[in-house]
């Protein structure tokens, strides 16, 4: 992010891509769509576009990484070399192996894992086309790929992002106001008790401009948690026989 005051990203009360301050990008979620996968989602996000896979659970090896009280959740977030305007090198750098990490956190605060021991299950976060907010639009498909895969959990992971653009505190930047705003607060939260489980910030904002931007990234998760729902709710496949 880097703050650049000229650049003008509001006018008239409106965003550039024609939003309010508290309005989403569009938003279209698919439960199920890999067939090899344990779980799996698609997720359309304004113009992100994101595949989750979950394997597992399945036991540990190497051996000695086992925990015997619980399974170990990993996660691996990848940005493919075509997703972003230049090229970007494939493999893992230092942005994704962050990511990968507060995502793995996120999920496992959330997944029973007490119920696999000495197990893991791998989450896999595929960004095919960015446009800032990969890391909530992953969170988002992950936690359904891990419902879609019968995992049990506490609730489902819903995520967001708000932060400063021109001076004003939005919701879900697009990459325009990621790149030039002033602040970018990703959030995650478990829905039915607003248990916070992902927050981060760079930038900079006063403290009631920090609580207007917490606000509006959970009002943000909350509309992302109906359409989860949702999305779970289309995938359950109702047999010829049930409807007769
Ligand atoms: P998030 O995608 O969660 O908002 P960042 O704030 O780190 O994460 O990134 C914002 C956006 O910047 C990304 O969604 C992507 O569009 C772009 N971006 C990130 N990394 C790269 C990269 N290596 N090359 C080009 N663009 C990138």
């Amino acid at each position: 992010m880097s703050s650049n005051k000229d650049v003008v990203l509001i006018k008239d009360g409106v965003r550039l891509d024609g939003r309010r301050f508290d309005e989403l990008r569009e938003v279209k979620m698919e439960v199920g769509v890999l067939k090899r996968a344990q779980g799996s989602a698609y997720l359309e996000w304004g113009k992100n576009k994101v595949m989750a896979a979950v394997y597992g659970p399945r036991e540990l090896y190497p051996k000695f990484m086992q925990d015997p009280t619980k399974a170990n959740v990993r996660c691996t977030y990848n940005l493919a070399p075509f997703s972003v305007d230049d090229r970007k090198r494939p493999g893992p750098d230092r942005r994704s192996v962050e990511i990968s990490k507060v995502c793995a956190e996120a999920l496992a605060s959330v997944i029973q894992v007490k119920n696999y021991p000495n197990a893991v299950i791998d989450v896999f976060v595929e960004v095919l086309q960015a446009d800032a907010g990969t890391r909530c639009a992953g969170l988002t498909a992950a936690s359904l790929a891990l419902a879609d895969a019968g995992i049990p959990m506490k609730d489902l992971v819903a995520s967001c992002a708000a932060g400063k653009v021109n001076g004003e505190v939005v919701v879900d930047m697009f990459k325009d106001e990621d790149n030039y705003g002033d602040a970018d607060l990703p959030l995650a939260i478990l829905p039915r008790t607003g248990e916070i489980v992902l927050l981060q910030m760079d930038g900079k904002m006063t403290r009631t401009e920090f609580s207007k931007a917490i606000q509006l990234a959970m009002g943000g998760a909350m509309k992302i948690y109906e359409m989860q729902k949702q999305a779970l709710m289309k995938n359950v496949k109702t047999t010829p026989s049930e409807v007769q």
